[in-house]
């Protein structure tokens, strides 16, 4: 039988590896969630947000959204699907909105506040977002239907991670005083 369980290392590997090979750095994800907490929080580093999205590319959830929807936007590049659908992804369709459901999904696991910060990136398209976005407009080969929400997503889920790091931080520390 073919491997179907991973532990939390091989699921973050196989993650950086596949975002890798979509033209996505760990880097790009981090410093997206740095500047959009630097804007709250001038003590937050940028090792902390890199420590959270490799956190979350460990995450079972994050693991299979992230290999399903690098896989639909390759199918698409590839003209793989039948149907209208093949068209609706590979032009990344303003009213399309099952990659939101993805990058929701994700931001979710974060809460309201996971869930706002990924409708800020999604809205505001920062950095590695709008070069993804900007790659997959129509008539270009590549396709990020799936792949900037989800990119996003995990972006703004680190933000709230490490924001909600270092509240505890400052808790024990005040309890420590
Ligand atoms: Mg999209």
């Amino acid at each position: 039988m073919s491997k179907l369980y991973y532990s939390r290392e091989e699921m973050q590997r196989l993650n950086i590896a596949k975002l890798l090979e979509r033209g996505v750095k760990v880097e790009d994800i981090a410093i997206i969630a740095y500047n959009q907490q630097y804007r709250y929080n001038k003590d937050i580093s940028m090792e902390a947000c890199i420590e959270s999205v490799e956190k979350i590319l460990s995450l079972r959830d994050i693991f299979h959204l992230v290999q399903l929807g690098a896989e639909i936007d390759r199918l698409t590049e590839e003209k793989a699907f039948r149907g209208p659908i093949q068209e609706i992804m590979e032009n990344d369709l303003g009213v399309f909105g099952v990659d939101e459901i993805f990058g929701l999904d994700i931001a979710r696991l974060y809460g309201a506040i996971g869930q706002t910060n990924f409708g800020d990136i999604d809205v505001n398209k920062p950095g590695i977002v709008a070069k993804l976005n900007e790659e997959g407009k129509a008539g270009k080969k590549s396709c990020h239907t799936f792949l900037d929400d989800i990119v996003g997503a995990i972006a703004a889920a680190a933000s709230t991670r490490v924001a909600q790091i270092w509240s505890e931080d400052v808790a024990s520390k005040a309890k420590d005083a």
